[in-house]
């Protein structure tokens, strides 16, 4: 395609497009096709510590700002991502894989979070505390971090990074930013919207390249007061550890293992729809997405027919095709890990419904059929780990307190479903799911306006709604005597 026919500079700093200080180069590729689409910046912890310095010059001139200022630059960023959408879609399908439609459904969730908190920098209130003491006067302030060190995953190049940029900038931090090794062509034109909409330089910068050592700079870099991260929990946990000696504030998203419960009151045609969206956009590639699947005693065999009859109809192919459903995995170490969870999984006595391998019939990328498993048993890998791909297990079960007992029996606790159509029920099992997000006869809980976030080894914080700006301010007490 054209817009990838050069080679593209990633690394910006300083509002300067640069090659990185190493000279080297990392290969971008199509996962559908395996071709090279283009290469970007080797940036190490040379350019990662002169983006730290740099934004932490700008941060007197952001932070002092008035929040309207801020403010209309963050809707300008999510006017222009509007207009660019087309584009943008594309180049996220190439890169990443997802099918163009769900790329499109991307572009609009990113750009809403640019929209929300352009709306909500002029909200962030401090609070004056009435006081025991009548001399005295007490107020809290919201202040912005500092410099803030963002670190994104590819399942979602494009949202992932305007949701934790956009509420950065409009509490007044600056920011350097690393994205997934996989999609920097995604990150990069973000970047170059929110330079071409006016955003001082050194405010937000760009850092392609080298995970271990850009980590490990900004990990121990005094000037980063806040680490943002999105992606496994063991890195996670990394950043975590690296960043102890300066006990650094971090924002976790992390890994998921979403428990789908359908119930026997629920409305099965919804449920198997929303079953199937769940676990099969982005190919399964989402934090949030469906990873076993319990079904009652009652109404399994209705609900089974019902779901694998629609798994049936999804069609394989490029993203960039507009028939395609599924798309490919990002790549070949994650097709090895369906692959593994398949073969524990029928090794130990599950029974493939439907799909069950490798597909490689018009391209040459990282495709796997989807794939329905049933005979599941607790003891296999798809029942306890992140699959992240096209599996989707199903268990039965007879009772609301058994199921609940096994949904909670991990230590991630990211999002959890559940299908009934009794309030009641509703209520009762949403209250005892240990998860930091629950939809209830919904499977798409991400909105800019709710807070996003797990709980247990699922992550830390939250992203989103008014809640997600806090995760960038300092509350600051003031204490003020008075005659
Ligand atoms: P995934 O397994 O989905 O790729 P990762 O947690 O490995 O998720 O990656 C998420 C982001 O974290 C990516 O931008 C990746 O480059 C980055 N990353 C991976 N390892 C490290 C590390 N040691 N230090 C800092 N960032 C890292």
């Amino acid at each position: 395609m054209a817009i990838f026919s050069r080679y593209t500079q990633t690394i910006f700093i300083d509002g300067t497009w640069q090659d990185a200080k190493s000279g080297k180069t990392l290969p971008v590729q199509n996962p559908a096709t395996l071709e090279a689409i283009t290469e970007v910046p080797h940036g190490d912890e040379r350019d990662a510590e002169q983006a730290v310095r740099a934004a932490r010059q700008a941060f007197p001139h952001w932070s002092g700002k008035t929040a309207r200022e801020r403010s209309h630059l963050l809707y300008a960023a999510y006017e222009k991502m509007k207009e660019q959408k087309e584009e943008l879609a594309a180049i996220l399908t190439t890169e990443q894989g997802k099918p163009l439609k769900e790329a499109r459904a991307e572009i609009d969730s990113a750009a809403s979070y640019f929209l929300w908190y352009a709306e909500e920098a002029n909200r962030l209130y401090g609070e004056i505390i009435p006081s025991s003491n009548k001399h005295k006067r007490l107020m809290v302030i919201p202040q912005p971090i500092g410099v803030v060190a963002a670190i994104t995953p590819w399942n979602f190049p494009a949202s992932m990074i305007t949701r934790k940029l956009a509420p950065a900038l409009a509490a007044g931090c600056t920011v350097v930013l690393k994205p997934a090794p996989e999609t920097p062509l995604t990150a990069y034109r973000i970047v170059k919207i929110l330079e071409e909409v006016g955003i001082p330089p050194g405010v937000v910068n760009l850092v392609t390249g080298g995970a271990v050592s850009i980590g490990k700079c900004w990990m121990s870099h005094p000037d980063v007061r806040l680490i943002t991260f999105t992606g496994s929990t063991e890195v996670g946990r990394l950043l975590m550890k690296g960043s102890a000696d300066q006990v650094k504030k971090l924002s976790l998203e992390l890994g998921g293992h979403a428990p789908v419960i359908v119930f026997e009151d629920a409305d099965l045609d919804l449920a198997a729809e929303l079953t199937l969206a769940s676990k099969f956009r982005n190919c399964g590639q989402t934090c949030i997405c469906a990873n076993r699947v319990y079904v009652q005693q009652t109404v399994w065999d209705a609900f089974v027919e019902k779901l694998t009859a629609k798994v049936q109809q999804l069609s394989i192919g490029s993203g960039l095709d507009e028939a395609t459903d599924i798309g490919p995995l990002i790549n070949e170490e994650a097709v090895r890990k369906v692959q593994d969870h398949l073969d524990d999984a029928v090794q130990k006595g599950a029974s493939v419904l439907y799909g069950g391998k490798r597909w490689k019939d018009s391209y040459p990328g990282y495709f796997f059929e989807p794939t329905v498993l049933a005979n599941v048993t607790k003891e296999m890998k798809v029942m306890n780990e992140e699959t992240f791909g096209p599996l989707l297990p199903l268990q039965s079960f007879s009772e609301e307190a058994e199921v609940i007992r096994e949904a909670n029996d991990t230590p991630y606790g990211l999002a959890a479903y559940i299908f009934t159509d009794s309030l009641h029920r509703a209520y009762r099992v949403m209250e005892k799911l240990e998860y930091g997000i629950v939809g209830i006869n919904d499977v798409f809980p991400a909105v800019a306006e709710a807070p996003f976030g797990g709980v247990k080894q699922s992550g830390l914080g939250k992203e989103g709604g008014k809640e997600g700006i806090f995760e960038f301010v300092e509350l600051k007490y003031v204490s003020m005597g008075i005659q």
